[in-house]
């Protein structure tokens, strides 16, 4: 099954090749979907849903990554992206992500010293979020290399 997923290594994307069955077997998984969903969910788009949708992708572009939450959906974490699950930190933004980090154990510190334990735990909640996401970058997640999908598996394999 090995030569089924031959990856061709394009500057970007990657891309890959699926024999025909593979493809029909998705085509079929789509349309098994489909008709069991309600009509009503696949309206077609307004004018102003397009125009919308630039505009709610340009939102998301934070200062130290890509914030992942719906389409047409607003912030529900009061843009506390360090602590936040849904920010997909940008590798380019480490350095900056790191010094968050830094800013985040002098200010807890702080609170403990003088304590404002009030604070504590918010600060501490930021910065498990700020070596959350600086782990995830040193592990290579936020770069763009290659996934492997694994090998689906069809009605005939079973
Ligand atoms: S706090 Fe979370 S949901 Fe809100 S903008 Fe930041 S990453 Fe997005």
């Amino acid at each position: 099954m090995a030569e089924v997923f031959r990856h061709f290594q394009y500057p970007t994307p990657p891309l890959a090749v699926y024999p025909a069955e593979t493809i029909e077997a998705y085509r079929a998984f789509i349309a098994r979907r489909r008709a069991s969903r309600p009509g009503e969910q696949y309206r077609i788009p307004t004018e102003e849903a397009w125009d919308a949708f630039p505009a709610h992708v340009e939102k998301r572009k934070v200062s130290i990554g890509t914030c992942a939450r719906a389409f047409g959906s607003p912030c529900i974490h009061e843009h506390a992206c360090v602590g936040c699950s849904l920010l997909r930190p940008d590798p380019a933004q480490r350095a900056r992500l790191a010094e968050i980090r830094d800013n985040l154990i002098a200010r807890n510190a702080e609170a403990e010293t003088e304590g404002w334990l009030g604070e504590i735990e918010g600060l501490q909640v930021t910065l498990a979020g700020a070596e959350e996401k600086l782990r995830r970058l040193d592990q290579g997640h936020g770069q763009h290399t290659a996934l492997n999908l694994g090998v689906p598996t069809m009605r005939g394999d079973r």
